[in-house]
């Protein structure tokens, strides 16, 4: 039963045990009355000089009240089981009413379980599984967000595109597993670098994207560059097996090197391939010798 309709016929049994109840009340006076009545005819026939009519019409009362004493035992019994019957449809109700209140408790339980669900969800899809770094999507949206705060301050912005140097090798030589520790471990190495509101995402496969926001000086992020080169550079120690990697980076700069976010991203991307080929493993887009695109 619903909680509205429990509420109807809670209020519904309120009434007709009032009106069980009044009903007793008014047999209670009945057999009051009649007590009192007795007793007056009892002391009509005490009397010792009772004259004939008197007494007849005593004993006539006199029935009269038996009668109504008789007839209330019967409305009393029937009161009485009026009450019975009230008792137990009370029963079944606060039986109802309990249940639907853990019906309710398990709604309310469903539905936060639900919400934290979704919310998990909506974080695993802003998220790469295997570094728990925001992931492409999640990138994107900073980088949007991040030009328009960069437009509208004019600050500078710096998009670092980072790619790990054969590391296929790493795989073929230690297995898939051990790469993926490595990966793990890029990752956080790359972290400690940026500050909070900046960002490091894993693109995809051994890449990874930075973006540092509110850039001031274009030597500050070729600076920060370096230090993830050379960080990522230090020897990896995994099941006995001790070696390093390198890593190239790109770099585009917001307003110079692009303003939208496409091309501060192709630009970069073009910049960490120019740095593979050469011995600089930073380059800057501007001075990759490419034509800017846009
Ligand atoms: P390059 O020097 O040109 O960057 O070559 P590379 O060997 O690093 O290969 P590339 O960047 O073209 O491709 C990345 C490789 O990373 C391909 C694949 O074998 C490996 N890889 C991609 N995703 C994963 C992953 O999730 N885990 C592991 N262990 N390896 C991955
Ligand atoms: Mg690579």
């Amino acid at each position: 039963m619903k909680s509205k309709d429990i509420k109807k016929t809670v209020s519904a049994k309120k009434a007709s045990l009032g009106r069980v109840l009044k009903k007793n009340e008014k047999i209670k006076k009945t057999v009051k009355d009649a007590a009192s009545e007795l007793t007056l005819v009892n002391e009509v026939l005490k009397q010792e000089k009772v004259s004939v009519p008197i007494m007849k019409q005593a004993l006539t009362q006199n029935e009269d009240v038996e009668q109504k004493v008789a007839k209330a035992a019967g409305d009393l019994k029937l009161v009485n089981i009026q009450l019975t019957e009230e008792i137990a449809d009370r029963i079944v109700i606060e039986s109802e009413l309990a249940n639907t209140k853990t019906d309710l408790a398990e709604v309310r339980d469903d539905l936060s379980k639900a919400q934290v669900k979704t919310q998990e969800a909506q974080q695993m899809a802003l998220q790469d599984a295997l570094t728990g770094l925001p992931n492409r999507v999640s990138f994107e949206q900073s980088l949007d967000h991040g030009l328009i705060q960069a437009k509208r301050h004019g600050w500078g912005l710096a998009v670092l595109f980072i790619d790990i140097d054969k590391f296929k090798s790493i795989n073929d030589s230690y297995g898939h597993d051990l790469g993926d520790q490595v990966l793990l471990m890029v990752a956080n190495r790359l972290k400690s670098f940026v500050r909070d509101d900046d960002i490091v995402s894993r693109w995809g496969g051994d890449e990874f994207v930075c973006l540092l926001l509110e850039v001031k000086q274009e030597a500050d992020v070729t600076q920060l560059a370096e230090k993830m080169i050379n960080r990522i550079a230090e020897a990896y120690e995994f099941n006995g097996h001790v070696f390093s990697i390198i890593a190239s980076i790109g770099i585009a700069i917001y307003p110079a090197d692009g303003d939208t976010s496409d091309i501060l991203f192709k630009n970069a991307d073009t910049a960490m391939y120019k740095a593979k080929g050469t011995e600089k493993r930073v380059v800057l887009f501007r001075e990759s010798g490419e034509q800017k695109t846009g």
